[in-house]
């Protein structure tokens, strides 16, 4: 406790406070949360954080911090940033320890359903719940919480702390339909019939092709399914490569090596510094003993029935115009192979071929086309996080379930 006293007394309080407003998706009132926790009250702290957020205890624990609100303190600009993730999961974790609750309010009365029960989902129920809507959330699994149970590692975030703050959030008389799939046994008109308003936060989970030679050679997966199945060969003895350089990657990386891989090779077509994984868990792959392959690309996968090896080609960075990030260039003979025994691909996921059959627009890569408002091409229907395109990381998608409750409160019918 003494820790978290110190931690939050190096906090300047600052009055425009960056790390909130620019750094913090979710625009968490940072030095106010922080100032409670100075004066001890954690039950004043934990009503101020829930006026933005209901995963204290989660983002406190998975946000890229030093990518959002750290990355934008004050006190790094010479020296160590305030650690707000700590501070913002000690309020989380006491907040389920003490049972504090939701505040709720009875003032709308709108009949929803959200299909899928992730950080986006979860989000949007609460806020549209504790305002006095009548929610229900229809889950395809026995369980809620999405990518933040089967996307995350446990050694990351552990499962009990994501089953507390779902149990928290359900305490506010949302209902939930388990085991229940758009395209199975999910009925899409019955659902339009029998709701005011649908917002759909299933996610986009199926990890996007490689398109190269050998992809269909056994022993290529996707990450995002392997760790959403969690259905894994046996990797005793065997060098897997994993070819991404997102948090996906990291987490598919160090999961294998945690299972028994003989050697984990991370391929990623840009440097060290371009990759979009937190720094944190990159340096904790490395610790783990997981190696890398930076600026090269994979050219194909060798193998008669099975992966056998790779050929992979070096690359050098360039500035492209209109680009933002150097783009990586194959440098012409610069090919070699490596032997392999499992191709794990890492390089983005795009969502279910089932959103084709709603009758919404999608965008040219699949995605729900959305407005400002998060609307589709249906006004009673809303789409958020991942599936609308929004797959930055959980604060991100939380947001969009905090916005899309604004939104639809403000419908007059
Ligand atoms: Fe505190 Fe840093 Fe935010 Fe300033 S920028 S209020 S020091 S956390």
């Amino acid at each position: 406790m003494d820790n978290i006293k110190e931690k939050s007394e190096y906090c300047l309080n600052c009055k425009n406070k960056p790390c909130s407003i620019k750094g913090c998706p979710l625009n968490n009132d940072i030095p106010l949360f922080i100032k409670a926790i100075k004066e001890e009250d954690y039950k004043k702290a934990y009503d101020i954080l829930s006026e933005t957020t209901v995963l204290p205890s989660i983002c406190g624990r998975i946000c890229p911090h030093y990518k959002q609100c750290m990355g934008s303190c004050v006190r790094g600009i010479k020296g160590t940033p305030v650690n707000i993730g700590e501070l913002e999961a000690f309020i989380g974790d006491i907040s389920i320890k003490e049972g504090y609750e939701i505040e709720k309010e009875n003032k709308y009365s709108k009949k929803v359903a959200i299909i899928g029960g992730g950080p986006a989902g979860l989000t949007a129920a609460a806020f549209l719940a504790r305002e006095g809507n009548d929610v229900t959330i229809y889950e395809k699994y026995n369980y809620l919480g999405g990518l933040l149970i089967h996307g995350i590692p446990d050694f990351r975030l552990p499962k009990e702390v994501v089953k507390y703050s779902i149990d928290k959030i359900l305490k506010l008389g949302i209902k939930v339909e388990y085991n229940k799939e758009l395209g199975k046994n999910l009925d899409w008109s019955e659902l339009e019939n029998n709701y005011d308003n649908i917002i759909l936060a299933y996610g986009a989970n199926v990890s996007s092709k490689l398109k190269i030679e050998g992809e269909e050679l056994k022993g290529v997966y996707g990450a995002n399914e392997l760790l959403e199945y969690n259905v894994h060969p046996d990797y005793t003895d065997k060098t897997v490569i994993v070819n991404g350089g997102g948090n996906v990657a990291m987490d598919a990386a160090r999961t294998i090596k945690r299972l028994g891989a003989k050697k984990v090779i991370v391929v990623y077509r840009r440097a060290k510094e371009q990759m979009p994984a937190e720094e944190k868990e990159i340096q904790d792959a490395i610790d783990e003993g997981i190696e890398f392959l930076f600026q090269h690309n994979i050219v194909r996968i060798i193998g008669k029935s099975e992966v056998e090896k790779i050929e992979v080609i070096k690359t050098k960075l360039i500035k492209k115009e209109g680009e933002t990030r150097l783009s990586p260039v194959d440098i012409e003979n610069s090919n070699y192979e490596i032997n392999a025994d499992y191709v794990v691909t890492a390089i983005g996921a795009h969502p279910q071929e089932i959103i084709n059959k709603l009758g919404l627009k999608t965008d040219r890569k699949g995605y729900i086309e959305v407005n400002e408002k998060w609307q589709t091409s249906n006004p009673k229907i809303f789409a958020i996080g991942d599936l609308a395109g929004n797959t930055a990381t959980v604060a991100w998608a939380a947001r969009s379930g905090r916005d899309v409750s604004e939104e639809i409160n403000k419908i007059e019918y």
